[in-house]
């Protein structure tokens, strides 16, 4: 019995005792963690002080760097967070940039095997089409939609549509428009392989080869294809595709504005040696806002020559790839 007391006492007085310490145990770490938070800085700072002090200036902003190096890891976000914000601005035109060497026009085609320059970018925002480079006869987008703007005729058309994120431009670029007094009206938007072949042919029979060649486009070669073309007319123009239109109110608030929504002018006039086409004042293309800053910023004229200015990079990167 007595033995057995012994044993329940010893035990109750271990229990107490861990109990006690792991309660100091306790006390401890908060001890701790309280005094390190205001006085570690000060404590510590006397080692990191010098070094910092020496180099940056003596007063208050020495508490600062002091703090860094001894209060450790929980600082650094702050540290990466200000490089993060700082990097931002850089990244945007980076990422155009490699947009536009990844859709350069050297890298983007490919004879076939009737010896045509076959496009291999057709579904890109940046896709290059003209008298060179052909789409496929086979090529429809996908994402083909109606936008909300007014157009010069009525009833349904597959000539209304516009790939989605050329039709919401659009709308944008019609209601800018119109907040300026300005009416613009859409005419000719998505055209088919077949409709371009068709409309091709008939031009060819009526007029004769040289002629439809140099009014029309060969089917494949035209950027209606790509669903990223509308052509713009307006009243004071009879909703004529012509060049007069480029003379009327709309047509200059339209060659001045359009590249804020993403949209150039495709074929400027006297430009036709490098485009394939005289003057368009009515034909916009849809490139995104980045691109079409760009191709503004850039001086150049054409797509053609913005777009091959990244042909070198473009080379050089494949070459990188490969080796
Ligand atoms: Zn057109």
């Amino acid at each position: 019995m007595r033995a057995r007391t012994k044993i329940v006492v010893t035990l109750v007085a271990a229990v107490v005792l861990v109990w006690g310490f792991t309660r100091i145990g306790d006390w401890d770490v908060w001890a701790q963690k309280g005094a390190s938070e205001p006085a570690a800085p000060s404590a510590s700072a006397s080692e990191p002080i010098d070094p910092a002090g020496s180099s940056a200036s003596s007063q208050a902003p020495s508490d600062k760097p002091a703090e860094s190096p001894s209060a450790s890891p929980s600082e650094t976000p702050d540290g990466t967070s200000s490089f993060e914000t700082g990097s931002k601005p850089v990244e945007e035109p980076e990422a155009v940039t490699a947009m536009l060497i990844q859709n350069a026009p050297a890298m983007t085609v490919k004879k076939n095997s009737d010896g045509l320059a076959v496009i291999t970018n057709s579904d890109s925002l940046l896709v290059l089409v003209n008298k060179k480079r052909n789409l496929s006869s086979s090529y429809i987008p996908e994402d083909l939609v109606v936008p909300d703007v007014e157009f010069s005729f009525s009833g349904d058309s597959p000539k209304k549509k516009l790939r989605k994120a050329a039709a919401d431009a659009l709308e944008e670029l019609f209601n800018a428009a119109k907040d300026d007094g300005v009416t613009l009206k859409a005419v000719s938007g998505y055209r088919s392989y077949a409709t371009q072949k068709s409309i091709f042919d008939r031009n060819a029979e009526l007029k004769g080869a040289e002629v439809a060649n140099r009014t029309s486009a060969h089917p494949g070669q035209s950027e209606h294809q790509t669903g990223l073309a509308m052509d713009v007319s307006s009243a004071s123009a009879n909703f004529e595709l012509e060049t007069t239109f480029g003379d009327t109110k709309e047509g200059k608030w339209l060659a001045k504005h359009a590249y804020e929504y993403g949209f150039i002018i495709r074929y400027p006039k006297d430009m036709q040696d490098i485009t394939g086409y005289t003057y368009e004042p009515w034909h916009v293309r849809y490139v995104g806002k980045d691109v079409a800053k760009a191709v503004l910023d850039s001086g150049s004229k054409t797509l053609e020559e913005f777009m091959e200015s990244y042909d070198q990079q473009a080379r050089e990167a494949s070459g990188k790839a490969k080796s």
